[in-house]
């Protein structure tokens, strides 16, 4: 196994660990017991079902009276607890029974996978930050001034906005066709999940350009908010390049010398990757039923196969032409972090992954990654953008029992721009986004429930698209920078 390639290596803890979630799914999924001791005080006896598409608890109180908790994450009925966590605050009695005798086998080992994987993220999180601030002074010392970091950020922002757009036209293009929302019975009122508090799009967007300003670096470098630690690292570099002399110096070789330690450790970790990502997806395939899948395949279908062309067909073109790179090899490349980001529904989390593949694996220059990069995983995200798109019109078709007019889809598709750029770059964080598109063309948020059940796969899906698209602008950047110095040389050459 050692003597594999990383990616075959991973590839096959992907593997094993879909079998191994998939098998205790099917085998272990289901719990039903009847409880008659050790209940809580008040209750007789208490009869629970618990699989991994619903959760049943109907207990009896000493008074004689029944009590019935249905936890059914597709269930338009009841307005109850959609999650168990919800049940808690719900009905405490309830959970306390579930707790203690109803969480089937799949689930509790499930949540230890989760668990162990999540230490191979904590890892990961341990070295992002003085990764980014090491990595990206580096890169910025070696543009030479504000004129190169000036061209870069053009060039960035540019391929950012292109793809995004592409994105969100190939997810309107699938939810018009497929119209996965039309036939699927219009839910009542009701139906749980989603966050009415939302802010307003305005909020969202200022609160990035407050971003752009930390009142603390300190502050940032903790929480630590991405955004921050960027504008505050440029304007940090930049101004040493504007002092020079010793200072320059002194500052170079630190950042050097702590990202060649970071780097080093970075690449030890990426051999865990295989046995990470073993873990994480057995959680996932232990604790997701394929009931829920069931339900909505047309709307997961739409999703997919909008994910998949971007991926497979636009954002390689662009490798193609504009980085005049083998899409193919590039993308094998930058398995270990496209498979991680999968697995873990984190570009945040993966991005020490994404920097140190694109570096050692894609042989890209540090200039180009340390910058592309880490402002990618915050502010581009295609895959979140056109899920957004597909899931609005998807809800929108459901509400009405009609598409959107076109003045609503442009709407929907300016919005969901915008909705990525502020998405963070950590699980479901494009769910919480998605209320403010919803608002913007008037649909109750409360329907966001509906597509609650399948949001974690879909979300793995759209978070190795956002790495993907971070990767693909790295060699596009880099192939016009190399373009730009190499006819700047060529011009020093003529006029010599
Ligand atoms: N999980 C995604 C990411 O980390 C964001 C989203 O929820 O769409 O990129």
């Amino acid at each position: 196994m050692r003597n594999l390639a990383l990616h075959w290596q991973i590839l096959i803890g992907m593997v094993a660990g879909t079998l191994l979630g998939i098998g205790l799914n099917l085998f272990f999924g289901t719990r039903e017991v009847s409880v008659t001791q050790a209940l809580p005080a008040g209750i007789v006896s208490a009869h629970v079902i618990d699989s991994s598409a619903r959760t049943e608890i109907r207990y009896v109180k000493s008074s004689g009276d029944e009590v019935l908790r249905v936890l059914d994450p597709l269930s338009r009925q009841n307005d109850e607890a959609r999650s168990v966590e919800a049940l808690k605050s719900l009905d405490s009695v309830a959970y306390e029974i579930y707790q203690a005798h109803g969480v089937s086998l799949a689930k509790r080992v499930g949540l230890w996978c989760k668990r162990i994987g999540g230490l191979f993220l904590r890892m990961l999180q341990m070295v992002a930050v003085p990764l980014i601030v090491t990595s990206l002074t580096t890169g910025i010392l070696g543009l030479g001034g504000s004129e190169g970091v000036g061209r870069m950020f053009r060039r960035t922002l540019i391929y950012y906005l292109t793809t995004s757009l592409l994105a969100i036209c190939t997810g309107l293009l699938m939810v018009n066709l497929i119209r996965p929302g039309l036939g699927a019975g219009a839910p009542p009122a009701g139906v749980a999940g989603g966050d009415s508090h939302a802010s307003s799009l305005g909020d969202v967007l200022f609160s990035q350009l407050e971003a752009l300003i930390p009142s603390n670096p300190l502050g940032a470098l903790v929480a630590p908010d991405f955004l921050s630690i960027i504008a505050f690292t440029i304007a940090f570099s930049l101004f040493t390049i504007r002092i020079g002399g010793t200072v320059l110096e002194h500052v170079r070789t630190a950042a050097q010398v702590g990202f060649q330690v970071m780097m080093a450790m970075t690449t030890a970790i990426i051999h865990l990757a295989p046995i990470g990502v073993f873990f994480l997806i057995a959680y996932v395939t232990a604790t997701q039923g394929a009931s829920v899948f069931q339900a909505l395949a047309w709307y997961v279908i739409a999703v997919a196969l909008g994910l998949c062309i971007h991926a497979c067909i636009t954002l390689p073109l662009i490798v193609k032409f504009f980085a005049r790179r083998s899409p193919i090899e590039f993308a094998k490349a930058m398995s270990p972090a496209l498979l991680t980001a999968f697995s873990s529904a984190s570009s945040n989390g993966t991005l020490p992954l994404t920097m140190s593949s694109v570096e050692t694996r894609a042989g890209i220059s540090n200039r180009t990654g340390s910058f592309v990069l880490p402002l990618g995983a915050t502010i581009n995200m295609d895959g979140t953008a056109l899920y957004e798109a597909v899931a609005v019109l998807f809800i929108a078709q459901m509400h009405h029992g009609q598409n959107l007019p076109l003045s609503q889809q442009i709407i929907v598709a300016f919005t969901a721009l915008l909705a990525s750029v502020g998405a963070a770059g950590i699980p479901h964080a494009g769910l919480v986004m998605m209320v403010i598109i919803l608002q913007a063309v008037n649909l109750p948020v409360e329907l966001q429930g509906v597509i609650l059940a399948v949001d974690r796969v879909l979300d793995m899906a759209r978070t190795a698209v956002n790495v993907w698209s971070d990767a693909c602008g790295c060699a596009v950047v880099e192939s016009l920078e190399n373009r730009t110095t190499s006819d700047s040389a060529a011009m020093a050459g003529a006029t010599n």
